[in-house]
Formats: structure tokens, C-alpha cells, sequence
């Protein structure tokens, strides 16, 4: 697959992605509209379907492109946006120069990147975070449980998560406001409320869902598939000092409802698709439910970069992989349905943090600094065992083969005091 235009095969968003967003141009949010990423262009969707590009998708309307969030487009359901990506794939084809040659609509349906603005992709309908990574999993239970028995009975069994809170979830570029809480050291039985002294990322990435479904229906590893659209870059913004005085026995609640942050892009699982890998081989038999065709599992390369505010530039602290993940997203989903819940459009499905097995692939300060035992160095001379005012988080995220690249760009979030 080649395109007429100027887009390297390795770049994020090469002719092979083909991502959806929201975008704007003229610092007017209410010129909202819906784009796909190719190179260093954002193609105008809406300009596509007003010069009756897409005439022969029946299905189409206005609605699906003049708007604020993907919501509406993704319910269409897999098949039909699969076939507007490729529809997009063509008229940029080098077989199809019909596009090309037509310098009016080009000038209204490309839209340099670095002129527009990216807004939240979707409304988010309900949030959840799991807890899927076995490496992660591990560091936590030795730093806070038991070094020898780390993981707890359950954890084999079932893809372990909480429902978070939607209403703050923002993109790239939204400063992350450092939350006040109840902090009480580890020494102490008498709380203070003040300022986080504790605040992390936590890597991970996110699955949609474009569907929904009725209350009692519980979806399989199999059908699930139908059910996601794709994925996006995810920062589980951690409160740790919040976290550890609150979450006895209910679990995460204010130490992680502050902010969490997802990237402008969404990645379709069919353009992840050659990227595709079996799911782990485990030494604990799962329950039937969770039992399906061995897939769902994929190899993106995750990087963690970090800038304070006195660094020129950003430093690499962690790389990691979503194949390190335990439990597919696909077994996430039939874990949250088996019981009966229904799931929405827009729904939005952490993976949590995704840690590799060695230190250079950990998902968080947490794990990085081992509890604040192992302060990073920075080049500006300063020291990190967690986040500072001023400091910035980049997570970046790609597949590679040897000819092509379906990339995420990046999620990137500046830490400002509260
Ligand atoms: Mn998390």
C-alpha cells in the first residue's frame, strides 16, 4: 500500500493506520469536527463527506463527522468504519488520483497538524480500570504485601479492576492539577488533608466500545471482539499517599478520580491487527467463561518519557510492551459482562499499568523508584521519586514490522500545583 502523499511507511500514522479523532482549527472549539491521522495531516471527514466522497456508504449521514465525538460514528459498528478506513486508504492510494488532482477539495479536506487543535475523541460513558499486567501485579504485592507471596489467591482467576470516574478524563495537553486529599504516613494514625506528596503515572492503554449491550446479556471472549472498536494511549493518574491511607477495603477512589488522561487517536483494532498475538500460556486453568480463541493479545511498543520543567528536552524512563498483559482485553470485557452489566458506546476500558519483568519496563514511579528507595537523576541536577509541579509526562506508542508502523503519537500532560 502506497499513497501519493508525503507519509513514510515507519511513520505513526501511515496509510496502514488510518486513526480517528476530533479535531479544530481556528481556536474555535465549535468548529469540531471528526478527522482520520495520515503523516503529518489530519483528513477533514466532514469536508470527505460534503464533496460526496463517501456517497456509496449508504449508511452515512452529516451527523457522524459534523461533531464533537466519535460516539455517534463508532456505533455504526465495526464493519461500516472499517470500510470508510479503507475508503480513505483508496482515494489516498497511489492507484487513485482522483483526489489529487482536485486542489480545491484538497485544500479544504487536508488540514496540516500543527494548525489544529485535538479535542477528547469520545464522551465517555463509563470507565473502568483492570489490573492485568502479572509484572505489575507482582512489584505491588512485594512492596506492600509480602515479598515471597506477592500475588493474592484471586488474581489468576479473575481480571481484577474498579470502576473509576468518567467525568475526568481529558487529552493531550490538559494540564494534570495536583489533587488535594487525606494523607496519612505509614507511621501515623492521624490523617492531615493537604496537597498529594505522592502523585504518579500509571502506563496503560484503553479499549472502546462501540455497542451497546442489554442488561443480562454477558458477552464471550469471542464476541467481545464485536464490541470494541480500538485503542488509545491511557494515564492513570495515581495519588499514592491518598491511595494508601483510603483504599482499605473498598479499593481506589479519590487517590485516582482526579484526572486520568487518554491520547486524541484512536487506533482500530483492524489496523492492529497484523500485530496480533496469542494470548499468554498460564500455569492456572481458566474458568470456562473466560476460555475463548487464544488471541487478543498485541505487540505495541510503550514509552515513558519524562521533562521537568528546567530540562530542554524530554528523557526516556520506561519501555514496555501491551503484550506483557495477563488477561486480554477480550477476557476483560466478558469478566465485566458475565455478571449481566450492560455496556455503552463510548465505554472506555484501562488495562492497568503495564509493567515488563525488568526495571527498564516499569509503568510508574512507583515501580521505577521501588517505593521511593531508588530516586531517578534527572539531567537538570534534580532528583524524582515522584511527580513534581512543572513536570511533564509523554507516553508514545507504536506497532512496527519491517515495512510498516501503526503508531499512537503521543499523550502528553504537564503537572501544575493546585
Ligand atoms: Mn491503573
Amino acid at each position: 500500500m502506497k499513497t501519493w502523499l508525503d507519509v513514510n511507511p515507519k511513520h505513526d500514522f501511515s496509510i496502514y493506520n488510518i486513526p480517528f479523532g476530533i479535531f479544530y482549527t481556528g481556536q474555535n472549539p465549535k468548529n469540531a469536527r471528526c478527522g482520520a491521522a495520515l503523516g503529518d495531516y489530519i483528513i477533514d471527514l466532514s469536508a470527505l463527506y460534503e464533496f460526496g466522497y463517501f456517497k456509496h456508504h449508504k449508511n452515512l449521514q452529516e451527523k457522524h463527522f459534523k461533531t464533537d465525538k466519535l460516539n455517534c460514528f463508532l456505533s455504526l459498528g465495526n464493519k461500516i468504519c472499517n470500510d470508510v478506513r479503507i475508503s480513505i486508504q483508496e482515494l489516498f492510494s497511489t492507484q487513485n488520483q482522483i483526489l489529487r488532482k482536485n486542489s480545491e477539495h484538497l485544500e479544504k479536506i487536508l488540514v496540516p497538524m500543527q494548525t489544529a487543535e485535538m479535542l477528547m475523541p469520545i464522551k465517555v460513558a463509563d470507565y473502568v480500570d483492570f489490573y492485568s499486567s502479572l509484572d505489575h501485579a507482582t512489584n505491588v504485592g512485594k512492596m506492600f504485601r509480602d515479598e515471597k507471596n506477592p500475588l493474592l489467591p484471586n488474581w489468576k482467576h479473575i481480571p481484577i479492576g474498579y470502576h473509576g470516574r468518567s467525568s475526568s478524563i481529558v487529552t493531550t495537553k490538559t494540564n494534570i492539577i495536583r489533587p488535594k486529599g487525606q494523607l496519612c504516613p505509614p507511621d501515623s494514625n492521624q490523617p492531615t488533608f493537604g496537597p498529594s506528596k505522592q502523585l504518579d503515572f500509571e502506563l496503560e492503554m484503553a479499549f472502546v466500545t462501540n455497542q451497546d449491550t442489554e442488561m443480562g446479556t454477558a458477552l464471550t471472549p469471542d464476541s467481545a471482539a464485536h464490541n470494541i472498536f480500538g485503542l488509545a494511549l491511557f494515564n492513570d493518574w495515581s495519588a499514592r499517599d491518598i491511595q494508601r491511607w483510603e483504599y482499605v477495603p473498598l479499593g481506589p477512589f479519590l487517590g485516582k478520580s482526579f484526572a486520568s488522561s487518554m491520547s486524541p487517536w484512536l487506533v482500530s483494532l483492524e489496523a492492529l491487527a497484523p500485530f496480533s498475538l496469542p494470548s499468554i500460556d498460564k500455569d492456572v486453568e481458566e474458568l470456562e467463561y473466560l476460555k475463548g480463541t487464544k488471541n487478543g493479545r498485541y505487540d505495541i511498543t510503550l514509552e515513558v518519557y519524562l521533562k521537568s520543567s528546567k530540562m530542554d528536552g524530554e528523557i526516556l524512563i520506561s519501555k514496555s510492551n501491551y503484550k506483557h498483559m495477563y488477561w486480554t482485553l477480550f477476557q476483560q470485557l466478558a469478566h465485566m459482562t458475565s455478571n449481566g452489566s450492560p455496556i455503552r458506546v463510548g465505554d472506555l476500558y484501562a488495562s492497568g499499568t503495564i509493567s515488563g519483568p525488568t526495571p527498564d519496563s516499569y509503568g510508574s514511579m512507583l515501580e521505577i523508584c521501588w517505593k521511593g528507595s531508588k530516586p531517578l537523576s534527572l539531567p537538570d541536577g534534580t532528583t524524582r521519586t515522584f511527580l513534581q509541579d512543572g513536570d511533564t509526562i509523554i507516553f508514545k506508542g507504536y506497532a512496527e514490522n519491517s515495512l510498516f508502523r501503526v503508531g499512537f503519537g503521543s499523550l502528553f500532560n504537564t503537572v501544575i500545583s493546585s
